[in-house]
């Protein structure tokens, strides 16, 4: 079969023979050595043949390369290599392939619902823009785009184009300019809510920075360092604290600082979540808001505006409560992040894309005679 049209022909001539690596089998390697035919194919010319158990110039048959893949999905792709005595870039070089082909064959649509968000990634200030499809029959990521502005998110809705984007219903998203602009005008049709995830987060940074404040200060005046190593107890949820900080939050709780005023704040705001009504979870939050306003801390009173000039949005996510199970964007997220620090060889965009798409992108894979998982 001439690999450039996949049609028969007759044998041109033989190669000399070559290696495809393929499945270890009790930690041996197995290693089909095949001298290529190339193929006089009419429309083609002369070509090299097409082989089921190879893809273009790669040393690994397609059985190993979907062998790794799914191994390093599991494990880091340096664990993967040592597990398997092969090396880092083959390892790169099969995830890849199976990446890439299952790119070109998944299907995008129908699509209701979806979430963006931001990540870092390398070191410094270095972002991506991450949307996911977050309906509760399928979750996936759908799209990495560099750096976090109008243009890469905009990228998306090429990809997708005019039609799916105008069917779908629902948009989460943080409060960040660029992707509120993208949305307004690329799909104006959908419910656009602001994710509960990024509010709490946006919180959670106002009071820590509220407490480090305090906490220099009191240093510096020379009172007792009663906010030393109370960062978790302020941040964590009440029902993750070890009983150790249960206990110093007990404590700290007696003082009249700063931090504790924003974390009872904080903590009264969680009421909010469990109102049904829009109607009357916009009171609440106007009632907060307005407390948080003569409390005289400027990070939570930051917040507070944020949060005051964003209210339709933010009522927006009790009218799609129903359809929509919260904290998907939250749980996708930290997959991102646990896929990223898995990987200490991924400095690139190009490999950190490719490693997202395989771990969360649920892509079909390429059909082989024998599955070694
Ligand atoms: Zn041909």
């Amino acid at each position: 079969m001439c690999s450039g049209c996949d049609r028969p022909g007759t044998t041109y001539d033989h190669l000399s023979p070559r290696r495809f690596e393929f499945v270890p089998l009790w930690g041996c390697m197995v290693v089909l050595l095949y001298h290529m035919r190339r193929v006089d194919c009419r429309t083609c010319g002369v070509r090299v043949e097409a082989v089921p158990w190879g893809v273009g110039k790669h040393q690994l048959t397609k059985a190993y390369m979907l062998f790794l893949a799914h191994w390093a999905r599991k494990l880091s792709w340096q664990e993967t290599a040592r597990s398997f005595r092969s090396t880092w870039e083959k390892v790169c070089q099969s995830v890849e392939y199976v990446v890439q082909w299952g790119l070109e064959h998944r299907q995008l649509g129908p699509i209701t619902a979806i979430g963006v968000d931001e990540i870092q990634y390398a070191r410094g200030h270095k972002y991506l823009t991450l949307v996911y499809q977050i309906e509760q029959q399928c979750t996936r990521l759908l799209w990495i785009g560099r750096e976090r502005t109008t243009e890469s998110f905009a990228g998306f809705f090429t990809l997708i184009g005019k039609e799916l984007a105008q069917n779908i219903e629902f948009v989460c998203s943080d409060m960040w300019q660029p992707y509120l602009a993208v949305i307004r005008e690329q799909c104006s049709q959908a419910i656009h809510i602001l994710d509960r995830f990024h509010i709490v987060a946006k919180l959670n940074a106002a009071l820590d920075q509220v407490r480090a404040t305090e906490a220099r200060r009191l240093v510096r005046d020379g009172y007792e360092p009663i906010l030393k190593k109370t960062r978790w107890c302020v941040l964590k949820r009440k029902a993750n604290l070890t009983e150790h900080q249960r206990f110093r939050l007990r404590d700290l709780l007696r003082y009249n600082l700063q931090t504790v005023r924003a974390y009872l704040l904080k903590e009264d705001f969680q009421q909010l979540w469990e109102y049904q009504s829009p109607h009357w979870a916009g009171k609440f939050l106007d009632d907060w808001c307005a407390q948080v306003m003569r409390s005289r801390i400027e990070p939570m009173k930051k917040v507070a505006r944020t949060l005051r000039s964003h209210r339709a949005l933010l009522l927006n996510y009790f009218r799609a409560k129903k359809q929509l199970s919260s904290g998907v964007v939250e749980g996708l997220n930290n997959k991102a992040k646990l896929t990223m620090r898995k990987s200490f060889g991924f400095r690139t965009f190009r490999i950190t894309e490719i490693a997202l798409y395989h771990t969360l992108g649920r892509l079909p894979e390429p059909d082989v005679a024998h599955r070694f998982y």
